[in-house]
């Protein structure tokens, strides 16, 4: 099991958004204590050791006091430089809280921002407003933070070519690390799935042409474009998710977290109350200490989300699509094989022949 990462669901928000479909949800927070102990508990029955990297993602986990991941980190063997990264929302921390974090051993620090037009924040029924993600970024370096995402999501409802680039421009002027870039999905059982057609989103071309236009933009601004929706300043790429991309090992532990170990997936409860009576350990420590082949389509799947492309050992059984897609202008093949331009931004078409 060597190396190994962690991932650490914290479920819990202030309001659910309307275009969110996480396991996630609002109005829980009397489960906090109860689902920690459960998380520790958790913890403490897969004993993972040598961590090369930690995520704590959600949900909202700046909700969550930092003595709860005091307590989390005691329990875990971390090895020396590993990545310890958690997701934050703006308008939900401080300066202290930061600092608190920063002196636990977190050293990467994911802000939600989303977007710094506060109409498109409103409309995504976030908590925060622009101010609030300047200020929290503010309060991130002031606490000691030097390696620094933004998410941003666009192709939002009537959001326009320029206000893009105006979300963009004041992203690149707080100089952050790493930015990661999401077009909206429409996903069901979301308020916005519910609103149906006539939720005003931008056209196809439109939101291409908004992707294109970010790839140059922070390519130009001096960012390497790792992964389709991940650009980081050199040498600051997100450790941890390119263990997923590579379909590697890693232990998920909390509501809904997937885990992957020598080829066996294993996935928790999906809601907090069926999690915290969690009585299934037992059976994910037999199955994940199984040895089994990591599954091949899975392993292109999230591998050619990666700019540099997977080898053609990989593709073994596959040479018809790989052919199909290379004809199309959506692959290439040099040393590797790895989408071109025109396949980044079809992705889904490409990714389609191997699900
Ligand atoms: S803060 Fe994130 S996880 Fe929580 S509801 Fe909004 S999008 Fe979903």
């Amino acid at each position: 099991m060597n190396p190994l990462s962690l991932y650490i669901h914290i479920p819990f928000c202030k309001q659910k958004c309307n275009y969110c479909d996480f396991a996630s949800y609002a109005g829980k927070e009397n489960l906090i204590e109860e689902y920690i102990n459960t998380v520790i508990n958790e913890i403490k029955h897969l004993r993972p050791t040598a961590l090369s990297t930690v995520y704590i993602g959600g949900g909202t986990p700046s909700l969550i006091a930092p003595k709860y991941y005091e307590k989390i980190f005691k329990l875990l063997s971390i090895a020396p430089g590993a990545e310890l990264s958690l997701e934050a929302n703006p308008g939900t921390i401080n300066q202290s809280y930061l600092k608190e974090l920063k002196n636990i051993g977190v050293n990467r620090l994911s802000l939600g921002a989303q977007s710094f037009n506060d109409k498109h924040l409103e409309i995504l029924g976030r908590i925060h407003n622009a101010k609030d993600i300047f200020k929290s970024f503010d309060d991130a370096q002031a606490a000691g933070f030097e390696n620094i995402n933004l998410d941003l999501i666009f192709a939002l409802p009537n959001q326009t070519h320029n206000d893009w680039k105006e979300d963009l421009k004041q992203a690149l002027s707080l100089k952050p690390q790493h930015l990661s870039i999401y077009n909206l999905q429409v996903e069901e059982g979301t308020k916005f799935y519910n609103i149906g057609d006539k939720l005003p989103r931008p056209t196809e071309d439109e939101e291409v042409a908004m992707f294109e236009y970010a790839i140059d933009t922070l390519k130009t601004a001096g960012f390497h474009h790792y992964e389709i929706s991940n650009f980081a300043q050199p040498g600051f790429e997100c450790k941890h998710n390119v263990v997923y991309w590579e379909n590697g090992n890693y232990l998920g532990v909390g509501a809904s977290a997937s885990s992957h170990i020598n080829g066996n997936r294993f996935d928790n409860p999906k809601t907090i109350e069926e999690y915290i009576k969690l009585t299934q350990l037992q059976n994910k420590v037999d199955l994940l200490g199984h040895k089994n082949q990591p599954d091949q389509k899975e392993t292109i799947f999230m591998g050619l989300r990666l700019l540099d492309g997977l080898s053609k050992e990989k593709f073994k059984g596959y040479e018809k699509e790989v052919k199909e897609l290379i004809d199309d202008g959506l692959l290439e093949q040099k040393d590797k094989i790895k989408l071109t331009h025109r396949g980044l931004l079809l992705a889904n078409e490409v990714f389609k022949l191997f699900i």
